[in-house]
């Protein structure tokens, strides 16, 4: 029978101290909020190598007195509370006392730190969480930790670690973020040695936001605010026309608290049903304030996750809040949203709310794509399922011929290899037509019918083109390059990719102030599209994180193949269809990169079902 014996000290804090700093972004966190408790009014980040060599946080608050510093260290250490009654009245952002000593524990590290108005400061090394003598030194007025070789002696978390570069993606967000909701506070962050993102401090939120999220959207924004008895949605959003590729660019805090929320995101997107442009998603910095019993704070302090009492309250305030701003401030009540979802049955046009939606969802995604418009004025249009035909209500299948604008043409690229551009002759399948110039409808020798997505199955053709190719990429050489202003954390992990990008068309380099300047870009993709184009891979590569090098390169050739693909709703000509649909019929293109079908077939059966015949 093993024995029991009870772990040694040191190493029971080192599984401590792997709960609390999990990666370089955990201690920047912790060091941030000591300095936020502490009072400062500015504080500086630094790190390289994505914190896992060097981290310094500096601040100008009230100090650690000398004779207390080695007390600072230690677990369960704190001058934030003394008893448990304590514990409900919390005010401040760390309150268990670990943080020190569980980076300590993992690191060598170094303070600096000097009480307001004292003669002189002290310093004191730590190594693996074991204390030199406190010696007394010159410093300025607050205190600076150094946190070198974070994990230098748990060799199995350094394993674990990511790239540098995705470590200082994740800082730069959780800095941004801290920032944001601190505008009184000067934040400044240093990457290896150059300035990423420094905020003012003047308290003006606005001015924050220009310097944590870019002057491009800092400009698109239209202030919010909305009371609802004790609750409070305020910050701002983008303008209807200034939606981004991705939901990179929604920022939402409870209760002052960076948080994550498909509750938020899907209450923010349903007020701009029918405002924004298809694919696009807009941007916020959106602050919800609610008494502290109205939501569970009692989560992991590191998770960005919350748990609402009143979900549906909650949905409300945000939704009227932002209808409210995109109207010009008009505090007119608001229609409730309505949905249109097929439900599990398979019949159409059921109302839930967001809540009961989402419920049924089973990855519990905010999916707002089929919509009832408020006061229906057109003919009802017929919906097909995405995946298989339903049998659908008899109603006339008029549609209404609006006048399309005239749209951009564009030629379909095919692969360099290929040597025949035109489609074939002889075919055993015929086009009937487009419809709302999205969808090439058409028949094959089986008595199929056929609707085909033009720009999903030009997107993929494009995606196995890039993928699959191994000569370099055709470029463009801009007249004059273009400059895209990104937030910190998506332009660190846009910089990180250049050699990447270089690969693939994109010549870009870095402009100073957060700013990329474009000098090329691929053949096949237009001027116009390039900082959409890039915005959309910096999004997407701030989400993943980076940490797989196949994955980031996937995301670059999604977006790529998307740009240079042929729009829903532009014309194109009979030609460049019959290549689409060639390419379909023959099995080679299913599914877009994405995984969405690129057609629908119904059979001669399934119609003649629906309309009663057989
Ligand atoms: P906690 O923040 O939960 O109290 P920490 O381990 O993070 O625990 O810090 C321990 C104590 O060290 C704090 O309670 C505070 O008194 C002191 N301290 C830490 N960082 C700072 C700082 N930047 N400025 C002043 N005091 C600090
Ligand atoms: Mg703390």
């Amino acid at each position: 029978m093993p024995h029991i014996a009870q772990l040694s000290p040191h190493v029971a804090d080192l599984i401590a101290a792997g709960e609390v700093v999990e990666r370089p972004a955990s201690v920047v966190k912790e060091l941030l909020e000591n300095a936020i408790d502490a009072g400062a009014t500015a504080v500086t980040v630094e790190i390289q190598n994505g914190g896992m060599t060097y981290i310094r946080v500096s601040d100008d608050g009230c100090g650690i007195a000398p004779e207390e510093l080695p007390t600072a260290f230690l677990r369960h250490a704190t001058s934030k509370l003394r008893e448990a009654g304590d514990l409900a009245a919390i005010g401040t952002l760390g309150f268990r006392g670990e943080a020190l000593a569980a980076i300590s524990a993992v690191s060598r590290l170094d303070v600096f730190s000097r009480l307001k108005n004292a003669d002189s400061g002290a310093t004191l090394h730590l190594e693996g969480g074991i204390p030199d003598q406190v010696t007394e030194t010159g410093c300025p007025d607050g205190t600076s930790i150094i946190v070198r070789d974070l994990f230098f002696n748990t060799p199995a978390r350094l394993k674990f670690m990511k790239r540098d570069s995705a470590e200082s993606t994740a800082i730069s967000g959780l800095v941004s973020h801290l920032a944001l909701s601190h505008p009184h506070l000067s934040v400044k962050l240093i990457r290896d040695g150059e300035e990423i993102l420094h905020t003012p401090g003047d308290g003006v939120l606005k001015s924050t936001v220009y310097a944590a999220l870019g002057r491009d959207f800092a400009l698109s924004l239209i202030p919010v605010h909305a009371l609802d008895g004790a609750m409070c949605a305020e910050g701002f959003v983008t303008a209807p026309l200034s939606g981004r590729g991705t939901r990179g660019m929604q920022t939402f805090f409870v209760n002052g608290r960076f948080v994550k929320s498909q509750l938020l995101t899907a209450a923010l997107e349903e007020a701009y049903a029918n405002r924004q442009m298809k694919g696009k998603f807009p941007g916020c910095v959106l602050f919800v304030s609610l008494p502290f019993d109205m939501v569970d704070v009692n989560v992991h302090p590191a998770k960005t996750v919350v748990k609402f009492l009143n979900e549906k309250s909650i949905f409300d305030l945000v939704y009227h809040a932002v209808c409210d701003a995109l109207d010009g401030g008009k505090k007119e009540e608001k229609p409730k949203p309505v949905q249109a979802v097929q439900n599990p049955r398979g019949d159409f046009f059921q109302t839930m709310t967001a809540a009961e939606y989402r419920s049924q969802t089973p990855d519990h995604k905010p999916v707002f794509k089929t919509k009832i418009p408020p006061v229906p004025e057109r003919t009802p249009i017929i919906h097909i399922s995405d995946v298989a035909p339903k049998p659908i209500a008899p109603v006339a299948p008029i549609v209404e011929h609006k006048p399309i604008p005239p749209a951009p043409q564009k030629p379909i690229e095919m692969p360099a290899e290929q040597t025949v551009l035109e489609p074939p002759q002889e075919t055993p399948w015929r086009i009937v037509g487009e419809l709302l110039h999205t969808y090439i409808v058409c028949e094959d020798e089986n008595q199929n019918a056929w609707l085909i997505d033009k720009h999903a199955a030009h997107e993929r053709i494009n995606f196995d083109r890039l993928k699959t190719n191994t000569a370099p990429v055709m470029t463009q050489q801009l007249l004059t390059p273009l400059v895209a202003t990104l937030p910190p954390n998506e332009y660190t992990a846009l910089s990180e990719q250049f050699s990447l990008l270089r690969e693939f068309g994109f010549f870009c380099e870095e402009f100073g102030d957060g700013s990329i300047i474009i000098r090329e870009i691929p053949a096949d993709i237009v001027e116009s599209d390039a900082v959409s184009a890039l915005e959309e891979i910096a999004g997407k590569l701030t989400v993943s994180h980076t940490a797989d090098p196949a994955a980031a390169r996937d995301e670059l050739l999604h977006t790529i193949a998307c740009k240079a693909a042929i729009k829903g709703g532009w014309t194109s000509d009979e030609k460049e269809l019959r290549v689409l649909v060639d390419r379909v019929q023959s099995g080679e293109v299913k599914f877009c990169p994405h995984g969405r079908p690129v057609a629908v077939k119904m059979t001669k059966y399934e119609l003649e079902k629906m309309f009663k015949r057989a």
